[in-house]
């Protein structure tokens, strides 16, 4: 559709992500879809079966092409689930019933399928048996595709985009987020979420322009409608007229020839005006990112959030598979570190489907996550830590763990991964017994004995998302109250300086792993405050890097330590916000 026939609205959000992307949307819908009912005429009667018969057959066809490359990507043992989602569409109880009650009501076809399916599913659901509930699943999963047949809508699974589209979502999972087509995704808006939400950091780290937190915009678009996604500034324009879009194809070229200046100079060391040199990392999620890591030269992997490797799967993967996955990220960025982050499922990452082993919680932030989850699950846990140690033998890999409140929890780890390296040392295996091992910072009560944790461990990682979620006690999934979410909170700045000198009194390296790492505008303030290492989303670092080559060490010293005496998070703001804007040469 043309997108001048329509009115512009502008839509203001959260700058989540980077970059403009212009496309036509694609609202992702995960719900159920709506079906109209309504009466067959007699003589249409036929036809409608016909109709009936022609969406099964192109969903058969679906599944089969999916599981054809589910066994050519993943496995045939992931692909046997499809096999299931096929056996549905030959149930003779499933489609006889849905015709009998076509030619009792002379309803559509799609309302009496969807009354049938949701029969079954339901008495499914009901089973004692574990493996029979299952089957519910699949059969709302083939249900659902048979509809959007009957329906004629466009495929909703977010890795499979019909053609380029700008994804408009209420929310999505950090699993859906993962999956997206790079290359069909030029965009993502969502109603809900936050910039530190697990979704947009992975969009950020695929480098897909994203604004969250634009209210209801689900509610206000059609699939066809057009949109533009401004990441810089937060916006969304929908339907834009001639004149935004001539404006906007300006800004657009500005920002590419500033990309290019940065990528230029990226090539360059990450030192300072006065001489000192920063050490800038990359954080990843899955292993293929080390292509980009190399890309924009970022010394080395800060953060590996080794999860997403267990959500997009449909069963924990083995310890073989860990093993070769971390030895590939290993090798392939040797002699460069890699800090390996042991299992941080559960927040906003429970594995989907596994309901046993992360039950629904009322405050999920606050519940069954991490190490938490790790140490009440040693088995799942040890197979990771033995899968870090051998591939520990292959470059220089770190460990690290994610939300350790205090000493005994941390000791507690540490006890898990001696007997793991017991194990391997009685099979022969190898492995690097100087491996280092740190925690993440991200719990005030972590950050409040950060003395007594330095002395057992060989470094800190601050996980600042966290970190200001707790210290302020702000959800960092909410939009609703994303405004005081505050890195700059005098809170915030206290804690990160209080840490950062316990851990060099005891000798110990600090960096930073959340967000506010690979943010330019905090950058320094980070730097300023003693900060060793900033680790962020790969595509971040030209921009960092730049900025770090512009400024004096000297000057961001002065800044943080302006930003301790101020008490108010704005002025902070301010300040930061100054110090990044004169260095780059931003009015
Ligand atoms: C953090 O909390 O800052 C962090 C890096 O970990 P994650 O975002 O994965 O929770
Ligand atoms: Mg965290």
């Amino acid at each position: 559709m043309d997108s001048r026939a329509k009115i512009e609205i502008t839509v203001p959000g959260i700058a989540a992500s980077q970059g403009i992307a212009y496309g036509q949307i694609f609202v992702y819908v995960q719900s159920d879809v709506e079906v109209p009912s309504y009466e067959v005429a007699q003589e249409k009667r036929i036809d409608e079966v016909a109709r009936f018969d022609r969406a099964l057959i192109a969903t058969r066809q679906q599944i089969s092409k999916i599981k054809h490359e589910v066994e050519k990507n993943i496995g045939p043992e992931e692909a046997a689930i499809f096999d299931a989602h096929l056996m549905v569409l030959e149930d003779e109880a499933l489609i006889g019933e849905t015709i009998r009650e076509f030619e009792a009501t002379g309803r559509n076809i799609e309302t009496c399928f969807q009354r049938v399916s949701s029969r079954y599913v339901q008495a499914f659901s009901e089973i004692d048996d574990a493996y029979l509930r299952e089957r519910a699943g699949d059969l709302r999963d083939v249900a659902q595709r048979v509809l959007n047949n009957l329906l004629g809508q466009v495929e909703t699974a977010l890795n499979r985009l019909a053609d380029q589209r700008v994804v408009v979502a209420t929310d999505i999972s950090p699993s859906a987020s993962a999956s997206l087509d790079r290359s069909a995704a030029l965009g993502l808006v969502l109603d809900s979420g936050s910039k530190t939400s697990h979704a947009v950091i992975v969009a950020r780290s695929m480098k897909i322009p994203c604004v969250v937190g634009v209210r209801n915009l689900t509610s206000r678009v059609a699939n066809g409608d057009w949109a533009i996604v401004d990441g810089y500034d937060g916006v969304v324009i929908v339907n834009p007229s001639e004149s935004t879009l001539f404006r906007y194809g300006k800004i657009q070229e500005q920002k590419k020839s500033f990309e290019a200046r940065l990528l230029e100079a990226n090539r360059q060391p990450a030192i300072t005006q006065d001489g000192v040199e920063v050490t800038l990392m990359a954080n990843i999620e899955r292993a293929e990112e080390v292509a980009n890591v190399r890309t924009y030269f970022a010394q080395g992997i800060g953060l590996y959030r080794t999860e997403f490797l267990f959500l997009n799967s449909a069963r924990m993967p083995t310890e073989q598979e860990q093993f070769l996955d971390y030895k590939s990220v290993a090798e392939a960025m040797a002699p460069l570190p890699v800090v390996i982050r042991t299992l941080d499922l559960g927040g906003d990452k429970p594995m989907t489907g596994k309901t046993d082993l992360f039950p629904k919680e009322n405050n999920p932030f606050m519940g069954f996550r991490a190490i938490r989850f790790c140490l009440e699950h040693q088995d799942i846990f040890k197979e990771q830590l033995r899968a870090i140690l051998r591939a520990s033998a292959f470059g220089k890999v770190k460990i690290m763990y994610p939300m350790i409140s205090g000493v005994e929890e941390l000791a507690r780890a540490n006890a898990v991964l001696a007997e793991c390296r017991e194990e391997l040392k009685a099979r022969g295996v190898a492995f690097d017994p100087a491996m280092e091992v740190g925690t993440m910072i991200e719990i005030p009560s972590a950050a409040a004995t950060a003395d007594l944790l330095a002395e057992q461990c060989a470094f800190f990682s601050i996980g600042t998302n966290d970190l200001i979620q707790y210290l302020l006690a702000i959800d960092r999934v909410n939009d609703r109250i994303a405004h005081l979410y505050e890195p700059t909170h005098p809170a915030i700045i206290r804690t990160l300086r209080s840490v950062v000198d316990e851990a060099h009194r005891r000798g110990l390296p600090v960096s930073v792993c959340g967000e506010m790492a690979g943010d330019p505008v905090f950058a320094p303030l980070l730097l300023g405050l003693g900060v060793d290492i900033l680790s962020m989303s790969p595509g971040w670092v030209p921009q960092v890097k730049y900025l770090v080559r512009a400024m004096k060490m000297a000057d961001a010293r002065a800044l943080a330590a302006e930003a301790l005496r101020l008490s108010s998070p704005r002025e902070i703001y301010a300040r930061c916000d100054a110090f990044y804007r004169a260095r780059m040469r931003i009015d």
